[in-house]
C-alpha cells in the first residue's frame, strides 16, 4: 500500500508570467500539510488568483509544484485535477447546464461514475449546503448566493482531496457567507482560500500566506499574521473587522 503523503502541496520556486509580460507569481516556495486550512491573502493584484490556477495546471507554473506527491506537469494533469477542486470566483464559470442536478452531476459523470453513485454524490453535495430542494431548478434562476453554493457543490461532488476556493465569500450576503464559513470549518479535507475576507480567514484557517507584488511577504499561523496591524498595513490590508476598535 502506498503511504499517504504528508504534504498536500509543495511549491518550490514557483512563478508565473502572463503572455503580456506581467509577472503575477514570483519565486514562491511553500508547503501545506494534508488537512490544513490555509488562507492566501493580499491586496488586489498580488497574485492570489493566479497562484490558485497553478495548483491544478490551469496555468503552467515555472518551478516545481507537487500535489499529494504528484508533480503538476502535463502528463499528470488528469491525476492532479482529480485531487484538486478549484472553485473560481464567479459561480457562473462553473454553471452551464440546464438544471442544478445536471451541473452538480457533470463532474462525477465525467469521471465515469455510475448514475447511481453520481446521484448519491449530488444529493450529498447539495445537502452540505442545504440546497437539496433546488435539485431540479435551473441554476441560472437561483440567487447569486445560491449559485455560489451550487458551484461549490459541483466541485464537492467530485470529492477532491484539496479544495481551492477563490474569493468564496465575495458578494455573498451575511446568511450565505455564514453558511459557507460553517461549512469550511466543518469540512474534513485540505482547503486553500484566496480571500480579502480576513474575518473569514481568521475563523476558518490555521495558516496564512500574505502575498504582495507576486510573492510571499509574510506567513505564519493565522492569529499571528491577522493580528499584526503593522504587517497588514504595510501590505495594504487592515485588521479583520472583529479586531478593529471603534
Ligand atoms: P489577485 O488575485 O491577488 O488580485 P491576480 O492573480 O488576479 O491577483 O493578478 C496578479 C497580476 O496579474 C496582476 O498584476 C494582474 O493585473 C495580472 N493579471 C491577471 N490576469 C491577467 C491576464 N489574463 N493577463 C495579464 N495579466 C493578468
Amino acid at each position: 500500500m502506498t503511504p499517504t503523503p504528508k504534504f498536500a502541496v509543495i511549491c518550490e520556486h514557483v512563478g508565473y508570467t502572463y503572455p503580456n509580460g506581467t509577472v503575477a507569481v514570483r519565486d514562491v516556495s511553500l508547503s501545506i500539510s494534508e488537512g490544513e486550512k490555509t488562507a492566501i491573502i493580499g491586496p488586489n493584484g498580488a497574485g492570489k488568483s493566479t497562484f490558485l490556477t497553478l495548483l491544478n495546471g490551469v496555468r503552467r507554473a515555472e518551478g516545481q509544484i507537487k500535489i499529494f506527491g504528484i508533480p503538476v506537469i502535463a502528463r499528470h494533469y488528469k491525476e492532479v485535477r482529480a485531487q484538486v477542486g478549484l472553485a473560481f470566483q464567479n459561480p457562473d464559470d462553473h454553471l452551464f447546464c440546464p438544471t442544478v442536478y445536471d451541473d452538480v452531476s457533470f463532474g462525477p459523470l465525467n469521471m465515469g461514475l455510475t448514475r447511481e453513485e453520481t446521484e448519491k454524490r449530488v444529493s450529498q453535495a447539495l445537502n452540505e449546503f442545504g440546497l437539496l430542494d433546488k435539485i431540479n431548478s435551473p441554476s441560472l434562476n437561483l440567487s447569486y448566493g445560491e449559485r455560489k453554493l451550487v458551484s461549490l457543490a459541483s466541485i464537492l461532488s467530485m470529492q477532491p482531496r484539496l479544495i481551492a476556493l477563490d474569493e468564496p465569500t465575495g458578494n455573498l450576503d451575511a446568511w450565505h457567507r455564514r453558511k459557507l464559513i460553517e461549512w469550511i470549518r466543518c469540512y474534513n479535507g485540505t482547503v486553500i482560500l484566496a480571500t480579502h475576507d480576513l474575518d473569514m480567514a481568521l475563523e476558518t484557517c490555521n495558516r496564512v500566506f500574505l502575498f504582495n507584488k507576486a510573492t510571499i511577504a509574510a506567513s505564519g499561523d493565522s492569529r499571528t499574521i491577522l493580528t499584526d496591524e503593522s504587517v497588514l498595513l504595510k501590505n495594504k490590508l487592515e485588521l479583520p473587522l472583529r479586531l478593529q476598535h471603534p
